[in-house]
């Protein structure tokens, strides 16, 4: 599979179907809940989740870069940028790894009913297992484990949008170590409390890889975002 960069659009990825979340429902009986309390459910589950930006050029308004072409430092401002928060399913499912931004890591999605939403978990009782599939009592496909009812691999996605700075990293022909990033991230922050004053908590950065224009190592970027506060509160 291809390296994937920016690009994708709103409902595929890579051919694989995005979903933007909005609502979970348990499904659990309450009785089982209360008296079947063992450690299976209970178990932390840890997912892939990457944070993808996508954007017009046009919205590029502002850009700057040092003259001097020894140390490529630059940025820009854009007055509007997608973020995309997406899911890629759980990190000890990794059969299918292939490299998103430069990251390379499981990306083996949610296998779900296409009809109740139902996820394909392991099954918790004797119940569950008398069928191939998992599905809500009121599905109509319940009981029929027709192999068509099941989406094979659904990434899940929450978005929203806002102005932005993205600054390059400067960088060497080896890269950018990860220390120097969290500590420019660190040092902007600070900067950024000093010259306006009061909480800047509602500014967040990300870091972000980008294709280099040759074939050297991704170019590391900094993207500083407003509404941050309310990403991460909603
Ligand atoms: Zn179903």
């Amino acid at each position: 599979m291809p390296e994937l960069w920016r690009g994708y659009v709103g409902q595929s990825f890579a051919g694989t179907l995005l979903l933007r979340f909005k609502q979970a429902i348990a499904h659990n009986n309450d009785v089982d809940s209360r008296i079947d309390d063992r450690a299976e459910d209970r178990e932390p589950k840890f997912f892939v989740r990457q944070m993808l930006l996508d954007f017009d050029s046009k919205d590029v308004k502002e850009a700057y870069k040092l003259k001097a072409s020894e140390v490529p430092f630059g940025f820009e401002f854009i007055q509007h940028v997608t973020f995309r928060d997406i899911n890629f399913g759980e990190i000890d499912k990794g059969d299918d790894v292939y490299s998103v931004a430069g990251e390379k890591k499981p990306r083996s999605g949610f296998k779900l009913c296409r009809h109740c939403g139902q996820v394909q978990r392991t099954k918790r009782n004797e119940w569950e297992r008398q069928y191939d599939q998992l599905h809500a009592k009121d599905c109509k496909q319940y009981g029929n484990d027709d192999p068509a009812n099941i989406v094979e691999c659904l990434y899940l996605y929450r978005e929203f949008a806002s102005e932005a700075l993205r600054i390059l990293m400067p960088y060497t022909s080896a890269g950018v170590e990860e220390t120097s990033v969290v500590s420019f991230m660190a040092a902007l922050r600070l900067g950024v409390q000093e010259r306006f004053g009061g909480d800047v908590s509602h500014v967040g950065s990300i870091a972000q890889k980008e294709k280099s224009p040759g074939d050297g190592p991704p170019l590391r970027c900094l993207i500083r975002l407003r509404s941050w506060r309310h990403w991460v509160s909603s």
